[in-house]
């Protein structure tokens, strides 16, 4: 490692930021002094209570996965839908942009998310050899692509909405939606409570300059 890629962290020059409004306070402080919110120089616990939400979040995955999330009454027949069955009549029937958006965002983008995160939670409880800067890019990503998960909610609110307005079907979500809602949420509280300031102590590896 050449002097370009040493840093210094504050913890180790008696500083700490704080992390609500990201000012640096001295470490023998025990509330910021811009914004008044406890200090801490690590939140060590964030580690255990992210590896909780994201298990929680993966076995949710299941039901939101077996059980129908919407449910169809057309002149009396009731039409139950999972998500890979909903997927399916979409393409029977050749709407493949919705069946594309609904697969992203209700299969694709949650697997990846759950999957990306258990690599990172991985590599810094195990102290994995990967670069900080590797790690630290998929954390972005992780964040970023579970913003769009939300789409899928929207999709069904919309199919509901219009479904209605034709009175001759009525729709409801069904059960799987709730469970399907709770796994958006626990990924993104995953990484939200996870504090990022323990990747830099735990992952030293002589590749981090890759
Ligand atoms: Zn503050």
């Amino acid at each position: 490692m050449n002097n370009l890629t040493q840093t210094t962290q504050g913890k180790e020059i008696g500083l700490t930021s704080c992390h609500t409004c990201y000012m640096l306070n001295k470490q023998e402080q025990s509330h910021c002094s811009r914004c008044d919110n406890a200090l801490s120089v690590r939140h060590h616990h964030s580690l255990q209570q992210s590896w909780a939400l994201l298990i929680t979040a993966a076995i949710l995955l299941i039901p939101a996965n077996i059980y129908p999330i919407t449910m169809l009454i057309d002149r009396g027949n009731i039409r139950h839908d999972t998500i890979f069955s909903g997927i399916a009549h979409l393409v029977h029937t050749g709407m493949f942009p919705i069946a594309i958006i609904l697969f992203t965002a209700s299969i694709l983008v949650p697997l990846l998310k759950i999957v990306g995160l258990t690599v990172y939670l991985t590599a810094i409880s195990f102290r994995l050899p990967i670069s900080k800067k590797k790690l630290m890019l998929g954390f972005h990503i992780i964040e970023w692509i579970g913003r769009w998960s939300m789409l899928d909610l929207f999709v069904i609110s919309i199919t509901v909405a219009l479904v209605n307005m034709g009175q001759l079907l009525d729709a409801k979500p069904a059960p799987a939606a709730t469970a399907f809602a709770l796994v958006i949420l626990l990924t993104q509280l995953a990484a939200k409570v996870l504090d990022t300031r323990l990747l830099w102590d735990r992952l030293e590896s002589k590749d981090d300059t890759h």
